[in-house]
């Protein structure tokens, strides 16, 4: 009951006649409601481990399964599916759509969610207060701190209300300060119950984790 699970999962990429392998078959088992973080050298696989679990990427080889489903095996159209259902993403650099307002950001996820459009403003505003960004509603990325551009991007990873959330260095572009704040809310996620998965250099971050999984030349160290 693991809610998410790789068996053997190796991952080579391929350019021209260089072949580099970014994962060597890794078996690992993810608990619901458990705050995990994904730490190692840069290079050594942390990235590509995420894109697996996450459904962003398929395995060369053995198997991944999300609440029991094996994804590797699914075609792209039911792989975004259950990844919209069940995972929201995280990324370093926010990738907020720089045209539209903090709230627009949050109901845009909805949209593509499938969520009633009489509902998406309410509960964007609900995401947004929960992320202390509530006044912050009509402001676009630019007019926003690194920090705030965060909580956005937070609250849109919660637009679906996803069982897990999959965050790559989400702190990584942020000050101490800003980084504080990301640190709280992802705290109150995990208390609330959400799985939580992070791919991070951040001691603050690895010190609130159950579970470390350490990647070191595409293995995962027990
Ligand atoms: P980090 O060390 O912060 O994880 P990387 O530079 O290793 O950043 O990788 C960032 C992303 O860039 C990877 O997830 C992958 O999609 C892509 N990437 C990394 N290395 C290569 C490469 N050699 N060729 C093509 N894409 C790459
Ligand atoms: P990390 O996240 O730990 O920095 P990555 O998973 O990004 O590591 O990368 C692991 C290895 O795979 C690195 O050697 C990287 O250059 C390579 N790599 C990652 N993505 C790609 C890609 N899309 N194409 C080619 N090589 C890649």
């Amino acid at each position: 009951d693991m809610i998410i699970r790789t068996e053997n999962a190796a991952k080579s990429y391929t350019t021209g006649t260089v072949t580099t392998h970014a994962l060597r078959g890794v078996t690992l088992g993810i608990p619901p409601g458990s705050f995990t973080c994904i730490v190692g050298p840069s290079g050594h696989g942390k990235s590509t481990l995420m894109h697996l679990i996450g459904g962003l990427d398929r395995p060369s080889e053995g198997s991944v399964f999300l609440d029991g489903c094996e994804i590797s095996t699914l075609d792209n159209s039911n792989m975004a599916k259950l990844r919209a259902q069940k995972i929201g993403f995280v990324f370093q650099f926010f990738n907020l759509l720089q045209s539209l307002t903090a709230a627009e950001n949050v109901e845009i996820a909805m949209m593509l969610a499938g969520i009633p459009e009489k509902e998406q403003a309410s509960r964007a505003l609900k995401l947004l207060a929960l992320v202390g960004l509530a006044e912050k509603a009509d402001a676009k990325p630019s007019q926003l701190s690194g920090g705030q551009q965060q909580r956005v991007a937070i609250a849109r990873a919660l637009a679906n209300d996803p069982a897990i959330l999959l965050m790559d260095e989400p702190t990584g572009n942020l000050d101490s300060a800003a980084e504080g704040e990301i640190l709280a809310i992802l705290r109150s996620l995990h208390a609330v119950g959400k799985t939580i998965v992070i791919v991070t250099h951040n001691d603050e971050i690895a010190k609130t984790a159950e579970n470390i999984i350490r990647v070191m030349d595409g293995r995962v160290l027990s």
